[in-house]
């Protein structure tokens, strides 16, 4: 029996007995949960209304004639369903959070005080203008610390998440282009590209060609060269790439694209690792989206919505999308019509009905304001200095397929290759669910083997990067070692390994009781 140091006992010896299984299924605090719908109680309810007073039916012949199906149950049992299935979940508040390259940031609780504040959460999109100002006064000026930050011209600010950025960047290059009567049919991408990139070039309407990497992980920029010409509408670039790398030829690239008559994309998801420090406007970028929610807070992924407010060089300003908010004398307005003049002149037209995501900006905000400038830069050193302490303290484990190519930026990458038989990212990605960590980003970029892409936070401290490192290092060990029962991980799970693939290919998204789903079969 070991004890704590007051010589209480902690945990048993190895060779004690252990109960195989509890008569509830529950493992302590790790509780099983059944769904919702199994436990339902028929008319069970949560509230006691009256009965509605007789009312004349306008419905037609068309009301319900049998029970919505929704499940009954009272408050406490809704309340602890949910609770219950929160805690088998992993959250940024149970601990780090290494996926790579969709920065999982530090989400200050100012930011969640001020996101909640009535006159930014209780506002609705069509109230008059003139009831809004405070609204609209922080819509503007977030823009235009986005436009300072990176060096452009212009901002629009309605596009809700990064993917919806990208549209409304080659939405403005169609429309330039096509303003010169020079419409191209192609966009080049880089191999190591977001899968939304080609996405979102073929869903504007151009065929994509893809560009290799080097062996340092850049974009080959001969390559690139080679495919310029007079059909090439725009490249598509990530800067730093998805390798985690800062593209150094980036200047040199946009003056061949444009000596070539073509436009500059940037994919800025990851402008985390450069802010404050490289102005994207200097390396002459057209069009850039900027992940709020990567970049400057918020939760995201299952934890709340994106923002992807794009910036624009003076040359595509014209072609940017309605509404944005201008300030005329003391009033700040919404401008939704088109305008004569160089700024939205020959807009490409609307990305959304209203004007963003406003929780999204306020968290933005808040972030932004309450680093200040100097704040930002530190938050990019401090995200380049803890990715690369990961780098160097794994790269004698795990490959560092680039790791000798020099520093990485916000995330670091490693391959698979060293892993013993049959053993690969998956499990090794299983392992750590085991030692209490969301894994990291894998098979992805796709240029590499095996990938996994690991992002800490800038907030995380040397003592937190340190655990991680060590169960990193343990797991990486049995893959090398080629220990099987990786194989079998997650054993300490709520669940183990699912079917992913049929989950994702045959969803069951409609409960049918267990007699209707017979009757289905
Ligand atoms: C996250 C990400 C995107 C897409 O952004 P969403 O907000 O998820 O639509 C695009 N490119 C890169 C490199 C990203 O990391």
């Amino acid at each position: 029996m070991s004890m704590n140091r007051e010589g209480r006992p902690t945990r048993p010896e190895a060779g004690e007995i252990m109960p195989p299984q509890t008569w509830t299924g529950n493992r302590a605090l790790m509780l099983e949960e059944p769904l919702i719908f199994e436990m339902d109680e028929r008319g069970g309810t949560g509230v006691d209304l009256a009965p509605a007073p007789q009312t004349v039916n306008r419905l037609g012949g068309l009301e319900r004639n049998r029970p919505i199906g929704l499940p009954g149950l009272s408050e406490p049992q809704t309340v602890r369903h949910y609770t219950r299935l929160s805690r088998q979940n992993y959250a940024i508040d149970l601990g780090l959070f290494p996926l790579g390259s969709c920065t999982m940031k530090h989400n200050p609780r100012l930011c969640e005080k001020v996101a909640r504040m009535p006159g930014f959460a209780d506002i609705h999109p069509l109230q008059p203008t003139d009831t809004v100002q405070g609204a609209l006064a922080l819509i503007r000026m977030l823009g235009e610390w986005l436009v300072t930050l990176t060096g452009m011209h212009s901002v629009a600010m309605s596009p809700k998440a990064g993917a919806h950025g990208e549209l409304c960047g080659l939405l403005a290059i169609r429309a330039a282009l096509e303003a010169r009567g020079d419409a191209r049919a192609v966009v080049l991408v880089p191999e190591s590209a977001h899968g939304t990139n080609p996405a979102t070039a073929a869903f504007v309407g151009y065929r994509v060609e893809s560009i290799p990497a080097t062996d340092r992980g850049r974009v080959d920029f001969d390559a690139l060269k080679a495919r310029l010409g007079p059909d090439v509408a725009a490249v598509m670039i990530t800067n730093p790439n998805t390798c985690g790398l800062f593209e150094p030829d980036m200047a040199a690239i946009s003056e061949a694209v444009h000596a070539a008559g073509g436009l500059v994309y940037c994919d800025g998801a990851n402008f985390n690792a450069i802010v404050g420090r490289v102005r994207p406007g200097d390396l002459g970028i057209d069009a850039m989206h900027i992940n709020l929610h990567k970049t400057f807070s918020t939760p995201h992924g299952g934890g709340g919505p994106g923002s992807g407010p794009v910036v624009f060089s003076e040359a595509l300003t014209p072609f940017a999308p309605l509404p944005f908010v201008e300030r005329q004398g003391d009033q700040y307005v919404l401008v939704e019509e088109e305008t004569a003049g160089d700024h939205h002149g020959s807009t490409f037209g609307r990305m959304t009905a209203f004007h963003g995501q406003m929780g999204m900006f306020t968290r933005a905000m808040a972030y932004i304001l309450s680093h200040g400038a100097d704040g930002l830069r530190q938050v990019s050193g401090d995200a380049v200095l803890n990715a690369n302490y990961i780098l160097r303290r794994l790269e004698d484990v795990l490959d560092a397929p680039f790791g000798k190519s020099g520093p990485c930026m916000h995330e670091a990458l490693f391959s698979d290759k060293g892993f013993a038989g049959d053993l690969t990212t998956l499990d090794l990605a299983k392992g750590l669910i085991d030692e209490g960590y969301h894994p990291m980003t894998m098979y992805f970029p796709l240029v590499v083997h095996g990938a996994m892409l690991v992002e800490p936070t800038e907030t995380e401290s040397k003592a937190t990067l340190d655990q991680f490192i060590g169960a990193m290092r343990s797991v990486a060990e049995r893959a090398k070692a080629g220990d099987q029962s990786l194989k079998a991980a997650p054993v300490h799970a709520p669940r183990r390994r699912l079917d992913e693939t049929l989950a994702a290919r045959r969803p069951v998204l409609v409960y049918r009781q267990p007699e209707q789903a017979e009757a289905a079969e």
